[in-house]
């Protein structure tokens, strides 16, 4: 059977670099963002048969085309990274409701609706691995943070429970959750200021990320586990 593995959010940061460390191990990749440009970049950059899609995980249609579409020109998805997340950081009494609902829709609900579309496959297959990408202030909570750790801790919940429920299936769903990591996400952080609270003294880099998503992926006897990856930030936290 072909490794096939979807990526949301494998244009920038962590989810490239978790595509970058796949296509040297051979798996057959769908780049997913919703600048197709980007994606097709970053799908480019990997040379092989790699192919490149536009969605937003959080529009139910756009995610189902997606799974359709992959299906069709790379086979059934038997590996799934969700990697695909925005912040908009502030204090609750500041943050607007349009800000909470695209952070709870693009981190929390658009991994529920790429889990839910890629079940169908999976279990047909009788097996897949699923890696979420979730944080460490969704299991410590930051202040300044409040619904973005809710997205994350949500998707701790969220991932746990559907590890029980398809466990039997042979479909494994594990979590990441990264500490300060150097992407685009954090270009605009104090860096000099907030490495000092980190027991390893630095950010991490989104290859150091990969690595432990490609752990958990290929880890046949490991599910419903979450893997800090975060220099001994929850140490302190
Ligand atoms: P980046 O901003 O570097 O990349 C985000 C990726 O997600 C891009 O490919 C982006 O492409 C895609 N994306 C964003 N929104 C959507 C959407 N609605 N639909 C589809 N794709 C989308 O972020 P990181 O690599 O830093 O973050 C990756 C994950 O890791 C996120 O879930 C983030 O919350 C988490 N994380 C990051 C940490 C860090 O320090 N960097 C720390 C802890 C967790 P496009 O904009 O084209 O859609």
């Amino acid at each position: 059977m072909d490794k096939v593995c979807a990526i949301f959010g494998g244009s920038r940061g962590i989810g490239r670099a978790v595509a970058q460390l796949m296509a040297r191990k051979g798996y057959r990749l769908a780049i997913i963002a919703r600048n197709l440009e980007g994606a097709k970049a970053a799908a480019g950059d990997l040379g092989g048969d790699h192919l490149a899609f536009s969605c937003d995980v959080a529009k139910e249609h756009d995610v189902q085309n997606t799974f359709e579409e992959m299906e069709k020109h790379l086979g059934r998805v038997n590996f799934l990274v969700n990697a695909a997340g925005i912040n908009r950081d502030s204090l609750l009494v500041r943050t607007k409701t349009e800000d909470m609902v695209s952070q709870l829709h693009t981190n929390l609900l658009g991994s529920m609706l790429t889990c839910k579309a890629a079940m169908r496959a999976m279990i047909q297959q009788q097996g897949g691995s699923i890696v979420n990408v979730g944080s460490i202030v969704g299991l410590k909570g930051n202040s300044g943070q409040s619904v973005y750790s809710a997205s994350k801790g949500g998707l701790v919940g969220f991932s746990r429970a559907l590890a029980k429920e398809v466990a039997r299936k042979k479909i494994r769903v594990n979590v990441v959750a990264p500490g300060f990591v150097h992407t685009d996400m954090t270009k605009d952080l104090k860096e000099e200021h907030l490495k000092k609270k980190i027991p390893l003294g630095r950010f991490g880099e989104a290859i150091e990320v990969a690595h432990a998503v490609v752990f958990l992926l290929e880890s046949p006897y490991v599910t419903g586990h979450v893997l800090v990856v975060d220099g001994g930030l929850q140490l302190i936290l």
